[in-house]
């Protein structure tokens, strides 16, 4: 556009711009002088509006107007996140085969998770981070929690995300009647989590991508549950490390304990509160959980690009890798994995695996 423009300029200066335009044989010339005027004119209207903060404007041929990405804003002064080359791993929780925690009208967790992990996915994407990769895993509750932490080691990310739903602990559930069958819920709790391990190799980015993911949250009005800071919570109970964005310490959840990048667990809503589960299946509120995950996660590149980094880890050649673990890698994850066992034993309910 840049070379549009000096063209422009140049043919309006070869018109004979001083010719009378009384006289009939001057008409012809007239009618293009204006014509050429008015051509530069909305030229350089067209261009003052096009062109955004963050644009460079260059002086070459006239496509190339380089409008800078939006998550790389020109002479900012911030530090910027390569999206192209940051690795997030979004975990969906649970397996098909050992679906979690039960929704009040009956729905498997995994579905849940699956769904919104989908949405967020795709956010990504979309927002430039090429290198998403999508974890689904397969098979038996124990054996699958080996399974993802070690494709998760494999991948070399740079930041891990697990979703999951909430629950409620046993006791608190009460019996209702939905399509006239029996199912249990608890309105008492409601609003989403985030947990991080302070036993991962980096509690520190762990609790720094959490708090910024929280933040994102409350920027969009969610607020999250205080509730696993109060004694009833027994053997539940929770560290609140970040209560201005909802950040728990659980340091026994494998996953996050187990996998080798900073990592954090988001408890998106309770689908144990009646009300809450028809919220988290609508397509909105997934889509401003997605908006806040991706603004969390470009925080969070950018913070991580401005300081000294140790040297890149293998990364896979592929962009998108899209796995479905089964069950018979155990063997070879648990060798991978180490031998810390997780916390939870399959004689739980639901809501202690992740
Ligand atoms: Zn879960």
């Amino acid at each position: 556009m840049g070379q549009s423009v000096e063209q422009a300029g140049e043919n309006t200066g070869t018109v004979p711009a001083r010719a009378d335009c009384s006289l009939p044989e001057n008409v012809e010339e007239c009618r293009m002088t204006r014509c050429w005027r008015t051509i530069a004119a909305c030229l350089a209207a067209v261009l003052s509006a096009a062109v955004l903060p963050g644009a460079v404007l260059a002086a070459e041929p006239a496509a190339v107007v380089h409008a800078g990405p939006p998550d790389n804003p020109v002479n900012s002064g911030a530090p910027t996140c390569a999206r192209a080359g940051f690795r997030i791993l979004l975990d969906v929780g649970h397996t098909a085969r050992s679906p979690g925690a039960t929704s009040a009208r009956g729905g498997d967790e995994f579905d849940f998770n699956l769904r919104l992990a989908r949405q967020i996915d795709q956010a990504l994407l979309e927002a430039g981070f090429a290198r998403t990769v999508l974890m689904v895993t397969e098979g038996r509750a124990i054996p699958s929690l080996y399974a993802r932490v070690a494709h998760a080691n494999e991948l070399s990310a740079n930041l891990l995300l697990s979703i999951h739903h909430d629950s409620v602990p046993d006791r608190f559930l009460e019996k209702w009647d939905y399509n006239g069958k029996p199912k249990r819920f608890s309105d008492r709790f409601k609003g989403h989590s985030i947990f991080i391990s302070d036993d991962n190799p980096d509690p520190k980015d762990s609790l720094l991508f959490g708090s910024m993911l929280g933040q994102q949250l409350k920027l969009r009005g969610l607020q999250y549950t205080p509730h696993y800071t109060e004694s009833f919570m027994g053997r539940w109970r929770r560290a609140l490390l970040d209560a201005d964005a909802g950040v728990y310490r659980y340091d026994t959840l494998f996953v996050l304990k187990k996998a080798q990048m900073p990592a954090a667990l988001l408890e998106a809503g309770s689908i144990a509160n009646r009300d809450e589960e028809l919220v988290m299946a609508s397509p909105e509120r997934q889509k401003l959980i997605s908006a806040a995950v991706v603004d969390a996660v470009d925080s969070f590149c950018a913070a991580q690009s401005d300081r000294p980094r140790l040297p890149a880890m293998q990364i896979a050649q592929h962009s998108k890798v899209r796995h479905a673990l089964s069950a018979h890698s155990h063997r070879r994850t648990r060798e991978r994995a180490g031998d810390a066992a997780p916390s939870v034993s399959v004689s739980q309910s639901n809501f202690d695996i992740h």
